[in-house]
């Protein structure tokens, strides 16, 4: 039996043993796929006492997660450096859930105006119907702002660092001091920063991840996780994931053990590579300005830094304001390796315009020229740059 994972080791050595150790799988290497709906106790004395430990990794039916979602667990707990974990079917599953365990008619959320779409959408549609109000504030807030912000009955306050498309790095420790400060719940979708933020030491108390993305790896599944740091945010995470009747597919969870084993290697040479792409179009005339919070032109590049141990690959493009939005879509219409696309993390590259398909109502979120989201995949560095410069070659002189 492998050793067991171990905080001293490094994060590619972690991702080799989490999840393994204590499964009884005969000696093969990764857990089999546990299918299944009924569970069946020894006796009815059993089946009393798995109704209340039905929130413990205790299985007393399938919708209460089995041995591949255990496996799971652990692992994105590990990545995530928290105490507990809940699987969910979707990211959006894991942005609406702990929103809902938290939130109830009466209270007030607060939002960064640069938050995941669907997030958003969740916000002014079925939680504003159930008497839920939610302000959109600027990412770029600081602790006394956030401080300003938080009325008597705000509850939550919900981060994203970098936000959606316009990659906003918020200073998570001062929000989460002032949301603290007032007993609010500081919530964070950490997809992008997965392994190189520690959400938990800065003070998050549920952090979220789209699974789908980089623990995926391959364009092939949906899946989300919440995590947190304490026995009584996991039982309401948990619990209200049950009440929700939420279930993620044992074989999508097993997908994703598969994709955490290679997840240290590709997120490695992905951000490598999105560096080295993101470098080289800052360095082109038609290019005003590339949001990726790795470049020291980053307006939050110094946050990036103190609190960040690395990037990811995905970052968004600022055209010159001389080119028009039609002339944006050109250019990437004419992109062969990269695909236009939503979602990202995979092995392959995309592009998708972000003007034009952004809603934000506390800032512009507009950097003054036609704007693009670029994730890339696992292709090499010099192919994507040869496409990208017979892409702006298509802009009008
Ligand atoms: C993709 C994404 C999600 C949602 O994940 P799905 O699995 O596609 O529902 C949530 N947050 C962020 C930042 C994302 O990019």
């Amino acid at each position: 039996m492998p050793e067991a994972p171990h905080g001293k080791h490094g994060f590619a050595t972690r991702m080799s043993h989490a999840g393994r150790a204590g499964v009884r799988i005969h000696g093969f290497v990764n857990p089999p796929v546990h299918r299944g709906s009924t569970v069946l106790f020894p006796d009815c004395e059993s089946r009393v006492a798995g109704a209340k430990k039905r929130y413990d990794q205790f299985m007393t039916y399938g919708t209460q997660g089995g041995p591949t979602h255990y496996a799971l667990e652990d692992v994105i707990a590990e990545i995530e450096g928290g105490t507990r974990c809940t699987i969910l079917g979707t990211g959006l599953a894991a942005v609406a859930v702990p929103l809902l365990a938290f939130l109830k008619a009466g209270d007030h959320c607060l939002m960064p105006d640069s938050v995941y779409g669907p997030a958003r959408n969740l916000a002014t549609t079925l939680m504003q119907g159930w008497g839920i109000e939610t302000t959109f504030y600027d990412p770029c807030v600081d602790e006394a702002g956030m401080a300003a912000l938080i009325r008597p009955n705000t509850k939550v306050v919900y981060t994203e660092s970098p936000g959606s498309h316009t990659f906003e790095v918020q200073d998570v420790p001062a929000i989460s001091r002032a949301a603290h400060a007032r007993g609010c719940k500081v919530l964070m979708d950490n997809t992008w920063g997965i392994h190189h933020f520690q959400p938990f030491r800065h003070g998050v108390d549920v952090s979220i991840q789209a699974l789908t993305k980089y623990v995926g790896g391959h364009s092939d599944i949906l899946l989300g996780s919440a995590t947190v740091n304490s026995e009584e945010d996991h039982l309401a995470v948990r619990s209200a994931a049950s009440i929700l009747g939420q279930y993620a597919s044992p074989d999508d969870c097993w997908l994703a053990l598969r994709g955490v084993r290679t997840m240290a290697m590709r997120l490695k040479a992905q951000a490598e590579a999105g560096l080295e792409v993101a470098r080289w179009l800052e360095a082109r005339p038609e290019v005003k300005q590339v949001l990726h919070p790795a470049l020291p032109s980053h307006p939050q590049h110094a946050l990036w830094k103190r609190d960040f141990s690395g990037t990811c690959s995905l970052f968004g493009v600022v055209l010159q304001p001389r080119y028009s939005q039609e002339d944006m879509f050109r250019l990437v219409d004419s992109l062969r390796l990269f695909g236009i696309g939503a979602s990202w993390g995979g092995f392959e590259s995309l592009a998708i315009p972000t003007t034009g398909f952004l809603t934000r109502t506390a800032e512009t979120g507009d950097f003054g020229g036609p704007t693009f989201r670029i994730h890339v995949g696992l292709e090499e560095v010099p192919d994507l740059l040869a496409d990208l410069e017979q892409g702006l070659g298509t802009l009008p002189r």
